[in-house]
């Protein structure tokens, strides 16, 4: 047991059932120490039998050779699949009857075992398939068998699937921004398919979700007309089963990657905070949601006393040390708020907070200021500590973002005049003066 004890026990199972040591080491290992499962593995198909007359585990997944000591037809495959555990399989032996053998079965995929790919392809096959289960899709069309067919496939690569007839509903449905792909038939009830396709693609961009478009054959340019729609690819019905899921697992891939890039590109390299860019694109969103629904927010920005001088005594690989953990203090105190936060850049940060006024958002971030300074960083043997000040505006009309920023970064300049370790804001400036005119009647 490690630290992190619950998670552990939280853990999904996986049964390999495999008998080459080499596969069984290396898949043990990465399945556990990449993708974080537990692994109960194998060896023959006694051993599977006694695994699963238990019965008191559930398993995930299953990942299964197909020829092993005791089943040398695959037999193990009946095992697994007659628990309705949703199965990968890994083969030595292959031929055109075997594949459709397998196929009919409504395994998850099947792997060869016959070139040196084969090891990161079965890890790959077993990843994107836990992947899948958090995807959601949405199959559109109004052919019931087709519906049907195509359900049964994106079902059988554990995506969780929903099932509609017709393009407006699909339309609601994908406001929700939860899906990541959408199988259009040639027609839904109230429109054809590339009407569909075209509509989707207004709002969603090719990069957070895949459009895939099903074609009869009579026509070769039902094909190209889905393409000009803005559908991500196209598939030719009658569908050949294993090629669609080829290519949609190519889509999700891709997606997946895209993923990860965005996710890069959004984020500050030091201390995994979001960055300035995301910030000023992200930003600007929400002022407009919270002003078009007038509710209030406030801007911040906050920036750590005496940076330079902490750089120059004790080095600049101490400086990011400090900046680390600041951020995460504030990232641990923002987690599950509204706020959103960003590294500015250098030791400054951004933070939206939505729902308060300058008044509140002075109070909430005199709280931070308060926290901040119990952050401690260990150098030479020396417990460092630091104090930071803060600039708070209201978001108060429809403005450029950065002219709140400006504004934030004025009271920010006030707080470090008045002597640093403070928050000064729109809120104080207001209420000092009121008590500066009482003070003059
Ligand atoms: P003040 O109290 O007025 O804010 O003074 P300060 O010294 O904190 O502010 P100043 O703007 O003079 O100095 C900021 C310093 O932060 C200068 C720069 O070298 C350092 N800095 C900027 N980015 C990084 C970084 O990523 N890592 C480290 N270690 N230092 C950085
Ligand atoms: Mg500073
Ligand atoms: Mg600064």
């Amino acid at each position: 047991m490690n630290d992190d004890g619950t998670a552990l026990e939280n853990r999904q199972h996986i049964l390999l059932v495999e008998d080459s040591r080499l596969f069984t080491s290396v898949l043990s290992f990465r399945f556990q120490n990449e993708l974080g499962l537990k692994v109960h593995h194998c060896g023959s198909f006694s051993a599977l039998q006694s695994a699963l007359q238990s019965g008191d585990r559930q398993f995930t997944l299953a990942m299964v050779d197909l020829n092993l000591p005791g089943s040398p037809r695959g037999e193990v495959l009946n095992l697994t699949l007659e628990k309705s555990i949703p199965t990968v399989v890994f083969t030595a032996s292959f031929s055109p009857e075997m594949r459709a053998e397998i196929m009919q079965r409504h395994v998850i995929d099947y792997v060869m075992k016959d070139n040196d790919l084969a090891l990161e392809k079965a890890f790959l096959a077993v990843k994107q398939s836990l992947e899948n289960r958090r995807m959601k899709v949405i199959v559109a069309d109004r052919n019931e068998s087709v519906r049907s067919e195509t359900v049964q496939s994106l079902c059988r690569m554990q995506f969780q699937v929903e099932e509609l007839k017709s393009g407006w509903s699909t339309l609601s449905a994908l406001e929700k921004d939860e899906y990541h792909l959408v199988v259009v038939g040639e027609t839904v009830s109230d429109m054809s398919g590339y009407e569909l396709a075209r509509r989707i693609r207004k709002h969603h961009q090719p990069g957070y979700l895949a459009v895939i478009g099903l074609y009869a054959e009579e026509d070769e340019f039902n094909g190209l007309n889905f393409l000009r729609a803005g559908a991500t690819d196209a598939v030719r019905l009658p569908m050949v089963q294993e090629e669609f899921q080829c290519r949609i697992s190519h889509h999700m891939d891709i997606l997946g990657h895209v993923r990860t890039l965005r996710a890069a590109a959004a984020s500050d390299y030091l201390t995994g905070l979001y960055n300035r860019r995301y910030f000023f694109a992200e930003g600007p969103k929400r002022v407009d949601r919270c002003l078009k629904t007038e509710r209030v927010a406030s801007l911040a920005v906050l920036d750590i006393d005496h940076f330079k001088r902490l750089n120059d005594t004790y080095g600049h690989e101490i400086g990011d040390l400090v900046l680390v953990a600041v951020a995460s203090r504030l990232r641990q105190e923002l987690q599950g708020t509204e706020h959103l936060l960003c590294r500015l850049g250098g030791e400054e940060f951004g933070i939206l907070v939505n729902g308060m006024n300058s008044a509140d958002a002075t109070d909430y971030c005199d709280h931070l200021r308060k926290i901040m300074s119990t952050v401690k960083v260990v150098a030479d043997e020396e417990e460092l500590s630091v104090t930071v000040s803060i600039g708070v505006a209201e978001v108060r009309t429809f403005e450029a973002f950065e002219n709140y920023i400006n504004a934030a970064d004025q009271f920010l300049y006030m707080a470090k005049h008045r002597g640093r370790n403070q928050v000064f804001s729109d809120h104080i400036m207001t209420v000092e003066a009121g008590a500066d005119r009482r003070a003059a009647v």
